[in-house]
């Protein structure tokens, strides 16, 4: 087992296409619950940033849309699972994508006596999903989530947050790229809702409506399945 999980922790895990809020719903759990936004995303891009072979390796894969290399996601996603900070609770974001990582974490879970807390389903309609993906960007200080439509900060060009005023858009949330994204995720990751149903895990939200409207279904959920 993977030295900052205990037997106690919370594995949270989000599913959901793209553009559904996983990462900007995963965030305000984390302030609100205490747990550990943990993204593969953002682990592989910092992979990427810094050059590293999983990095390499990754980068023309990520470009493209497709799925990263269950080996090259599951050996960062390890990594950091041995950080000391993850033993107060995760919310996956992005992680499992396909039934090789879902069994992969399964088994790294029952070493340590340890299962899926739950999963929960974000249901979207792909088509308002390359709208949502295509207007975001992140503050580059603190990595708050902004929209050209749906979200912009109170002062333009300031984060609400931090108050930096540098901002970024990622490469791939082109939409071109999210309709390859959103095949990968219909192809590969949709089967594993009726993994963790037989698992009796599955919980699933309405996330079509607001942000504020979708944190308060998920945090119900949350607060009643780590009670
Ligand atoms: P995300 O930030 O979750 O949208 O991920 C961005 C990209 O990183 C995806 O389009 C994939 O190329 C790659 N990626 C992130 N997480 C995974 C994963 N669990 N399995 C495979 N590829 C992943």
């Amino acid at each position: 087992m993977s030295g900052g999980m205990q037997n106690s922790t919370a594995v949270l895990i989000l599913l959901g296409p793209p553009g559904a809020g996983k990462g900007t719903q995963a965030r305000m759990l984390q302030e609100r619950f205490g747990l550990v936004q943990l993204s593969t995303g953002d682990l592989l891009r910092a992979a990427v940033a810094a050059g590293t072979p999983a990095g390499l390796a990754a980068k023309a894969v990520m470009e493209a849309g497709g799925l990263v290399s269950d080996e090259i996601v599951l050996e960062v996603l390890k990594d950091r699972l041995g950080d000391p900070d993850v033993a107060r609770g995760v919310i996956l974001d992005g992680f499992p994508r396909t039934r090789a990582q879902a069994e992969a974490l399964d088994a790294l879970l029952a070493e340590a006596g340890q299962k899926v807390t739950a999963a929960i389903s974000l249901e979207v309609d792909d088509e308002a999903m390359v709208g949502r993906v295509s207007g975001r960007y992140t503050c580059a200080g603190c990595g708050e989530g902004y929209h050209d439509e749906f979200k912009q900060p109170a002062k333009a060009g300031v984060c609400d947050k931090c108050g930096g005023t540098a901002f970024t858009r990622r490469a791939d949330d082109t939409a071109e790229t999210v309709r390859a994204r959103l095949e990968a995720y219909h192809a590969q990751t949709a089967p594993l809702i009726a993994h963790y149903k037989m698992m009796g895990v599955l919980e699933s939200v309405d996330a079509m409506g607001s942000i504020d409207t979708i944190a308060s279904a998920l945090g119900s959920i949350v607060g009643r399945v780590s009670a």
